[in-house]
C-alpha cells in the first residue's frame, strides 16, 4: 500500500481500515472502512458490507461490523443513523444504554463527547467527514452527499458541537474520507443549479463535461466549508481516493449498481478514546 499524507492503513484478519493519523494522535479512534474481508454478497462474495439492512441479511451486516470493530482497541459501542440526505445533526448521549445502532435516528450527522462510543455514517460515493475536538473531547461523523453538502451539513455539525460542547473550530481536526471524486462524479443541471445558487464559488467546484453536465468536487466543497467555519487548513485532511476509480478498495453506488445491480456500504467512524482529561495521555 502506498504511503499517505495524513492517513495510515491498519489491517487485521483481512479487514483493512484507513485511519486519520492526526485525529488518532489527538485521542480519537477513527477509520474509514474498505470492501474486503467480509461475509456478505453485496455486491460480490466476501464483501464487508457494513450497512443497508433492507438489502442484505442483518446477520451478514452484524458479522461484518464485528470484524470491523476488531480493528479498534478496547470496547466500543457503535451508533449509526437512518440517513436521509438532509442537514440534521443528532447528539448521542453516553448514558444511553443498549444498542445504539438501531437506525431510529433520522439524520445525517451524529455527535458525542462520551468515551467508547463510535459515531458512524454509511456511504458508497457520498463524502464522509469525521471531526474531533481534543479540547472538549467531542467528535462527529457526517454524511455529506451532494444534497448534504449543498445544505452545509458540515458547518451544521460544527455549530451543534459548539452549542453542546463549546467546541471552537480552531481546535477541530477534520478528515474527509474516500468518496466519488471530481475525476468521476458527473452531475446534471439540477445539481449544478443548486450549487450555483448557493455558493458564489461554485465554478471552482464544477468542471463542465457535456451539455448540462459537470463533474463536481465535493471533497473540495466540504474542505471549503470547514475552512470558512474556522477550521485551520493544516488540520483538514482529505483521503486521496475515489470510490468509483478504486474498485479494488471501495464500494461505489454508481459503479456497482451498473455492474451488479447492487452495492455494499462503507462505514466511517470516530470515537473518543478515554475519559475527559486523559486525552493524548496514552499516545
Ligand atoms: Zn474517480
Amino acid at each position: 500500500m502506498l504511503k499517505l499524507a495524513g492517513f495510515r492503513w491498519r489491517e487485521r484478519d483481512g479487514v483493512r481500515v484507513l485511519v486519520g493519523a492526526q485525529l488518532e494522535a489527538e485521542g480519537f479512534a477513527n477509520g474509514f472502512s474498505t470492501r474486503a474481508g467480509g461475509c456478505s454478497p453485496m455486491p460480490q462474495e466476501g464483501a464487508l458490507n457494513l450497512a443497508g439492512f433492507n438489502e442484505d441479511d442483518a446477520a451478514n451486516i452484524h458479522e461484518n461490523r464485528r470484524r470491523f470493530l476488531k480493528l479498534f482497541r478496547g470496547r466500543w459501542r457503535l451508533a449509526t443513523c437512518w440517513q436521509v440526505h438532509g442537514a440534521d445533526v443528532r447528539v448521542v448521549r453516553g448514558e444511553t444504554t443498549g444498542a445504539l445502532d438501531t437506525n431510529e435516528k433520522r439524520c445525517d450527522a451524529l455527535t458525542t463527547d462520551a468515551p467508547h462510543i463510535l459515531v458512524g455514517v454509511q456511504t458508497a460515493d457520498c463524502v464522509p467527514v469525521l471531526l474531533g475536538d481534543a479540547r472538549s473531547g467531542a467528535c462527529a461523523a457526517v454524511h455529506a452527499g451532494w444534497r448534504g453538502t449543498a445544505a452545509e451539513i458540515v458547518p451544521a455539525a460544527l455549530a451543534r458541537m459548539r452549542a453542546e460542547y463549546g467546541t471552537r473550530a480552531g481546535d477541530v481536526c477534520a478528515c474527509i474520507g474516500p468518496a466519488a471524486l471530481h475525476c468521476c462524479y458527473e452531475v446534471g443541471s439540477e445539481v449544478i443549479e443548486v450549487f450555483r445558487a448557493r455558493f458564489p464559488y461554485a465554478d471552482e467546484l464544477l468542471t463542465p463535461t457535456r451539455e448540462g453536465h459537470a463533474r463536481i468536487d465535493l471533497q473540495r466543497a466540504n474542505r471549503r466549508q470547514l475552512a470558512a467555519a474556522g477550521v485551520e487548513h493544516a488540520r483538514i485532511h482529505a483521503a486521496p481516493f475515489c470510490t468509483i476509480c478504486r474498485d479494488d478498495l471501495f464500494f461505489s453506488y454508481r459503479r456497482d449498481k451498473k455492474l451488479h445491480g447492487r452495492t455494499g456500504r462503507l462505514l466511517a467512524v470516530v470515537g473518543r478514546n478515554d475519559e475527559r482529561g486523559t486525552i493524548n495521555a496514552e499516545r
